[in-house]
């Protein structure tokens, strides 16, 4: 590992724009890869220009002015032997007016976009053109950047180190000497050969030089996207990397300690007996699943996948039991208040007959209710405490914990899921904590693949039978009045409908407002029928109150923010109206459709959209109507959004691909699962080299 400032060719300055950028040892310096490439290696004639293509073209400028309509701008002329093309800038400096005059021979690179009057450049690269000026042997690199830092001084920058570590490379396309750079440690393997020679892959060092100095004829669109052997062998690495850091993740909470729980031969025999279901095949195998889990030496850590309405809550109980009848506590943590309290509900109907004591904890309860909920826990008389966020507070001490279940776990933070995960056995510090996590946005293959491939994923695949599928509509805002008539009928026949409120992103307020005008206005369309509204800023004890009015069918429409997506359960509403859809995400819209379709009786939603939707609106509606697997849906959100999106990086903790597109390299993602267990059982001492290169940013991997 070289220090850059060991590289005395790079100045002070340099190095203290680099280091902006996390760039500090040669090593970040080789992997600070291009984003594009511009092709300077040959002058086109306007005449042969190709619209989208970026070209270079040199000749005189004919023309110059600026326009002030319909915006301020300063469009010049050029002129070559084979035509005119218009070069147009938005923003610019006094200085650029001047060396734009006419008469000026100029060397312009950009795109060709289609303008007012031909062809046309916007914000092209400029360079005097004098006529010695010969054009670059190769495609040239464009790298990411910081204020201060220029491309030519980048590219220098990287020149000077691949220069300074290959002797023999004396010009720019070293390829050549590759063979040389086997001796510099930071271009040296760190994989044995036959792994990439087996699938055809170049070395590092030749893959680093490739994608830096493009040969003369390498070409342009395989390099910019990223399809080159060169690319190709680098995303390998990098995704073997991840396979690696995850597997010795996996083993590392292995080694830890965690209470070991018999199975259950009395309180879920019990339980089962008393369901008024059978559980579905999906869901026997996944409580048979935990269940295993729990007799290990080593802490469980299960995410438990289930589409909504796929009754994960049961499972979750059954596993409860298990540790409860071995003198264990169990934490259920859920993320909003009204779930928190449909849980404890439902969880005190199930067990208080097994004559089990059920603690429960907010963030609204009154001083009392909490001290008494602190002592039942503190002193073990509460075999389970279910709550929200108020569970991992300070005060609150387990005296015997020994499993958390974490339910819709992706609305947790990292920081509060390892909050916890402290709260174990407090005899025993060495012990871990069983972990169940629940969610309800399924993992895409490649993510679970990847991102996820240290985590155990139990799937529940099926719904409870007798379920009706759901209708989804998509309609526009101008037959508004048609859906409010739609409501009203169902309503006047027994039916209970949501209506949905627009999301307000950017402002409380105004979400706010715009719940309580939509109630107000639904009062007013709809006298005769009684209508609830719940949203965020309401207290608990209020949510509670016009929850339990909906849940008793007292109130037939309950006008709702989002504060509905997750958990509720009411199994007579059947009708849905999403306001503004088109404002909503993919796995948002999927758990808000989620709270219908839960009785027998058929069931809509029907997603109102404003005209002139966005091409990624318009997309995702489309995806809404014609699916209602929670998995294909979240498979095209993740398509939608990229995995850093998708995956919420506050929320995971795990450092991002750079390098490797899991859509595009899935091919690879299955090669660097295989070679992976292969490299930790046959050559050990490159799982370090390996991960000391690609990992050396990651740090520690904060995943719980
Ligand atoms: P989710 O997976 O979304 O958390 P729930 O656990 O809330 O789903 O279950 C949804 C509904 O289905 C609940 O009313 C639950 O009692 C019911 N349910 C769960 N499992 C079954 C089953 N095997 N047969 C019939 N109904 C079931
Ligand atoms: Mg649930």
């Amino acid at each position: 590992m070289t220090n850059l400032t060991d590289i005395k060719a790079l100045s002070q300055p340099l190095l203290a724009n680099l280091a902006k950028l996390g760039i500090t040892q040669v090593q970040d310096l080789l992997l600070h890869l291009p984003l594009r490439y511009m092709d300077e290696t040959r002058i086109t004639a306007v005449r042969d220009l190709r619209l989208g293509d970026s070209a270079m073209v040199e000749g005189e400028i004919v023309h110059n002015e600026v326009t002030y309509k319909p915006r301020k701008a300063l469009i010049a002329r050029l002129e070559d032997a084979s035509g005119q093309l218009t070069l147009r800038f938005l923003h610019f400096y006094p200085s650029q007016i001047s060396a734009l005059k006419v008469g000026t021979k100029i060397r312009v690179y950009g795109e060709i976009r289609q303008g007012f009057f031909g062809y046309e450049m916007v914000h092209p690269n400029c360079k005097a053109a004098n006529n010695d000026a010969v054009v670059s042997e190769s495609l040239t690199p464009v790298y990411p950047t910081t204020a201060g830092l220029t491309q030519p001084s980048i590219r220098k920058a990287i020149q000077t180190v691949i220069n300074q570590m290959t002797p023999l490379a004396t010009k720019l396309n070293a390829v050549a000497s590759k063979e040389s750079n086997v001796q510099n440690p930071n271009l040296a393997e760190t994989l044995p050969a036959t792994i990439y020679q087996k699938n055809a892959l170049p070395s590092f060092a030749a893959s680093i030089q490739a994608i830096h100095y493009p040969a003369p004829d390498a070409n342009l669109s395989a390099l910019e996207e990223r399809c080159t052997l060169e690319w190709r062998r680098l995303a390998f690495d990098e995704l073997l990397a991840q396979q690696l850091s995850m597997r010795k993740h996996y083993a590392k909470r292995r080694s830890v300690d965690a209470p070991i729980i018999a199975a259950s031969i009395n309180l879920v025999p019990k339980m089962l007996e008393n369901l008024p279901f059978k559980l579905t095949n999906s869901q026997q195998k996944v409580v048979a699943e935990i269940s295993q889990d729990l007799i290990q030496t080593y802490p469980m850590q299960r995410l438990l996948q289930g589409d909504v309405g796929s009754g994960k809550t049961i499972v979750a109980c059954l596993a409860a039991l298990q540790a409860i009848e071995h003198g264990w506590q169990v934490a259920l943590m859920a993320p909003t208040e009204i779930l928190a309290e449909q849980h404890f509900k439902k969880f005190s109907q199930w067990l208080t007959p097994l004559d089990i004591n059920i603690a429960w904890l907010t963030g609204s309860q009154t001083k009392k209710q909490r001290e008494t909920a602190l002592a039942d826990i503190a002193s073990g008389a509460a075999q389970l405490a279910v709550g929200t966020h108020a569970l991992f507070q300070e005060a609150v001490i387990f005296k015997k914990l020994g499993l958390s279940i974490i339910d819709e776990q992706h609305r947790f933070g990292v920081q509060q899921r390892l909050a916890l995960r402290k709260k174990g056995d407090p005899q025993n510090l060495n012990q871990n904590l069983h972990q169940l996590m629940m969610s309800a946005t399924p993992i895409p293959r490649t993510l679970s693949m990847s991102y996820y491939a240290d985590l155990d994923v139990s799937t529940i695949d099926e719904l409870p039978p007798g379920r009706t599928p759901i209708v989804t509509k998509l309609v526009s805002d101008e037959r508004r009045d048609e859906i409010l008539a739609r409501v009203r009928e169902a309503c006047a026949i027994g039916k209970q409908a949501y209506w949905v409120c627009p999301l307000i992103e950017e402002s409380e307020t105004l979400q706010l407002q715009t719940a309580n005008d939509t109630y107000a206005h639904m009062q007013n369309t709809f006298p005769d029928l009684n209508i609830g509204l719940v949203h965020g800023r309401m207290k608990p004890s209020e949510k509670q109150v016009v929850m339990q009015a909906f849940i008793n069918n007292q109130t037939q429409l309950l006008v709702a923010t989002t504060v509905i997506e997750v958990g509720v359960d009411v199994p007579n509403a059947s009708l849905m109206v999403i306001e503004h859809a088109e404002r909503f995400g993919l796995s948002q819209l999927h758990q808000l459709r989620g709270r219908i379709g839960r009785g027998a009786e058929k069931s809509t939603c029907i997603l109102l959209y404003q005209n002139k939707l966005s091409e990624t609106a318009r997309a995702r509606l489309k995806i809404m109507f014609e699916h209602t697997d929670g998995f294909i849906i979240a498979q095209a959100d993740l398509h939608l959004r990229g995995p850093g999106e998708f995956l919420g990086t506050r929320q995971s903790g795990v450092p991002m691909l750079k390098i490797a597109d899991l859509e595009r390299d899935v091919d690879l993602l299955e090669l660097a699962k295989e070679w992976a267990d292969r490299l930790i059982n046959k050559y050990p001492e490159a799982v370090d080299r390996h991960l000391e290169r690609w990992m050396r940013h990651a740090g520690e991997l904060v995943k719980v």
